[in-house]
């Protein structure tokens, strides 16, 4: 198959743990790898972002990433992005009329937006995964919420009109139901792990003699990064090892910095947290290796690689009982669930786990053996190869009205 995924900001190339460059970026990498491994032609369209960079390239056998020109080349936040979709899409149409896909795969909300302008008058099945929901998103931030106010509309009218909604866990085939999309045109394929990387033997980060907390991921308020600070307080001796966040060079003006460096001066545990930036996705499993503990403490969250990410290399994670956790981690089993925004419930949870070492063994190789059992990028892929194919086999004409 000719394979087109649209990934407007998430380009498979960027560095992870900046504000817009996590879980997605590695999806939309992995899947493309994965597919053109199995003799599938992928390109990628995300947007161009820097002059610096070429029109295309050729990041893997099998794999184009096409530098869309929309908007400025410069870094933009995503929820800026949505006027520079008409032009994305223009460019689309351009490529797709010189050389048309078999199937579209649209990743993130407004990629479809792009990827419906680029299909006018092309009759090419088009996927949706939306990685995340603004309907889910604007119930936990509210006010707080920086999305385009068109966001909900849109996305809901992407997904009643996709040929199929590929969602990343179960927790969104339910909202997608209430949004109207019939459960028979959604499919559940979850994201993976590098199963090659992510292992419990192998190199681990220097650490002290202190248990070793580890939270890694994009510093933004909805991740309950500070929940986590806060329940420090109640976990003696531990040791906080907070991994993502802006450039270094950035901290002392960065209001998110700021912010939890205040709450740790709050909850007095200042000089037990340790912020250490973004690491890279490579050397990412040797600090997990380096923890006794993961803790993912979101809001909400549409999937969470984080904690299989854990789990992978032997570590117990400890999570909200949110979104993406519900599947991936089976509390009692392959790692702890609890409530979000509780950092009283969190300590008590970690000060159990800390305290019986051979309770975290046992949870730790449970999870281990869940994770290659289910999670590998390889299976992941064959999945998403057959959604394509079930999407190819029942595909009709698109409605002449409407968004798409
Ligand atoms: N990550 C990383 N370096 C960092 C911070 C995060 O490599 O400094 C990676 C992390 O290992 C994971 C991804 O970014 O693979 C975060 O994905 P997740 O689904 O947990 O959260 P998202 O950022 O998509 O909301």
């Amino acid at each position: 198959m000719r394979i087109d995924m649209v990934s407007e900001h998430a380009s498979p190339l960027a560095a992870l743990g900046g504000v817009d460059a996590g879980g997605q970026n590695v999806h939309v990498a992995e899947l493309a790898n994965g597919l053109a491994r199995r003799g599938h032609q992928v390109v990628v369209h995300t947007r161009r972002d820097s002059t610096e960079l070429p029109a295309t390239v050729q990041a893997a056998p099998g794999v184009t990433v096409e530098h869309v020109p929309a908007g400025p080349p410069r870094p933009i936040p995503k929820d800026e992005l949505l006027p520079y979709m008409a032009e994305f899409g223009d460019h689309l149409s351009v490529r797709w009329g010189l050389q048309q896909p078999d199937v579209v795969h649209a990743h993130f909300w407004m990629s479809g937006v792009a990827a419906r302008r680029g299909l006018t008058g092309i009759d090419v099945p088009v996927l949706q995964t939306f990685h995340a929901l603004g309907r889910v998103k604007r119930r936990h931030q509210g006010a707080k919420d920086p999305s385009p106010p068109q966001r909900e509309r849109i996305e809901a009218e992407l997904a009643r009109t996709a040929d199929l909604v590929v969602a990343t866990c179960s927790d969104e085939v339910s909202e997608l139901t209430e949004l109207g999309v019939p459960e028979e045109r959604t499919a559940v394929v979850p994201c993976g792990i590098d199963l090659t990387k992510f292992v419990p033997a192998g190199p681990s980060t220097a650490r002290t003699d202190r248990p070793r907390i580890l939270s890694i991921g994009r510093l933004v308020e909805r991740k309950g990064v500070d929940t986590v600070i806060t329940a420090l307080a109640g976990v003696p001796d531990a040791e906080l090892v907070i991994a993502g966040g802006p450039e270094r060079s950035t901290w002392d003006s960065d209001p998110e910095i700021a912010r939890l460096r205040s709450v740790a001066e709050r909850a007095g545990v200042a000089d037990r947290v340790d912020f250490r930036g973004q690491v890279t996705h490579a050397d990412a499993p040797a600090l997990y290796r380096s923890a006794d503990v993961v803790v993912s403490a979101p809001w909400y969250e549409p999937f969470g690689t984080v904690p299989l990410e854990a789990m992978a290399c032997g570590v117990v994670p400890v999570v909200t009982a949110v979104g993406g956790h519900l599947d991936t981690v089976i509390d009692g089993e392959t790692g702890l669930l609890v409530p979000p925004r509780d950092s009283h419930a969190l300590a008590s949870r970690l000060r159990a786990l800390l305290a019986r070492p051979r309770w975290r063994c046992e949870l730790g190789s449970t999870g281990a053996e869940h994770v290659r059992a289910r999670y590998g990028w390889d299976r992941l892929v064959r999945e998403t190869e057959s959604v394509y194919r079930r999407a190819l086999d029942h595909s009709e004409p698109l409605p002449v009205a409407g968004s798409r």
